[in-house]
């Protein structure tokens, strides 16, 4: 279905920005009050398979604390580090358990954040936000609902 509907949502993506945002970010947290609460990420677990995930200074020395590994330990294991940024080092994560984090106390900053549909800005994160249409069942959900409360008019 992401598939049949890149065109659409490449449409949307372009209607969506010319709207008043904060209009919009009113809108969008709304909608995933009522959605996010109705999937259950341990059945899904797409985004700890998928994501490059960053991992800042905080992140790792909580993770390296959870561990009980300094955190110099846990970058040479772990992590990734260039350009004054560090990533995970494997895809998936290797804290996935089934679809469930090893590690969900410590998890890294941009897991908790993930998929950002709470936060202000929503249509400055459009093209990432539709970037994971696909994999992420919360943003297909709200962005089809969004589609529908703002009126627009889908092409199927
Ligand atoms: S740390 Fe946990 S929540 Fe974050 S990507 Fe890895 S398994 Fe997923
Ligand atoms: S991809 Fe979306 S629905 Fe799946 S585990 Fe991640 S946040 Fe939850």
């Amino acid at each position: 279905m992401a598939n049949e509907r890149e065109e659409e949502n490449l449409s949307f993506r372009a209607w969506l920005k010319g709207k008043d945002g904060n209009k919009v970010d009113v809108l969008v947290q709304k909608i995933n009050e009522e959605i996010a609460p109705k999937i259950d990420c341990t059945q899904c677990g797409a985004c700890c398979r998928q994501l490059m995930i960053n991992v800042t200074e905080t992140d790792a020395d909580r993770m390296a604390l959870h561990l009980k590994m300094n955190t110099e330990t846990f970058k040479e294991k772990f992590v990734e580090e260039g350009n004054s940024m560090m990533i995970m080092n494997c895809i998936p994560c290797h804290f996935l358990k089934g679809n469930k984090c090893k590690a969900y106390e410590s998890r890294f900053t941009e897991c908790r954040e993930f998929p950002n549909l709470d936060k202000p800005g929503f249509n400055n994160r459009l093209f990432a936000t539709l970037f994971h249409y696909g994999m992420c069942p919360i943003i297909f959900n709200v962005i089809e609902k969004l589609k529908q409360e703002m009126g627009f008019k889908r092409k199927h």
